[in-house]
């Protein structure tokens, strides 16, 4: 038994406490630190989902302007769960498009994820974005794609 976010190995105590409460198993050390973590519970489930399906994401990463829900780096892309707010709220629906505006710029596509969707959809929502991943992944192995070849085809 390993714990999913440092993979060290934890005993069957550990990991009975630790995936009764937190529903993943984690180490003491990491217990403690989701426990205390500013993240929504929505990203935190989200975010474990992609870690369990191999994704290496970053829960709650600095970009330097502000804090991304989720980040993965060697993608770059950026996950944001949003609450209801994101979309009724028109002032926090531009900010919004001016912050992916910005990541944009510096190479970064950010996935806006609404809270509800993790709610009725978890799993799902996780997979498709692993899918999303992988995809992204495949498409700059093979240099087959790029974004001067997608405006063209516009
Ligand atoms: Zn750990």
């Amino acid at each position: 038994m390993k714990c999913l976010e440092c993979k060290c190995s934890i005993y069957q105590d550990v990991y009975n406490y630790s995936v009764y409460n937190f529903n993943v198993p984690l180490c003491r050390a990491h217990q403690n630190w989701i426990k205390n973590h500013v993240a929504t519970d929505d990203a935190i489930q989200l975010y474990f989902l992609l870690k369990e399906n191999g994704v290496p994401a970053e829960l709650e990463k600095f970009d330097g302007y502000k804090s991304v829900d989720i980040v993965i780096e060697a993608a770059k892309v950026h996950i944001e769960v949003d609450g209801g707010h994101h979309n009724y709220d028109k002032r926090q629906a531009l900010a919004d498009l001016k912050r992916t505006f910005h990541s944009f710029r510096r190479g970064y596509i950010t996935l806006r994820i609404p809270n509800s969707l993790i709610r009725s959809h978890a799993f799902e929502t996780a997979d498709y974005i692993t899918d999303f991943l992988e995809l992204n992944h495949k498409r700059q192995a093979n240099k087959s794609f790029s974004l001067s070849n997608l405006f063209k085809r516009l």
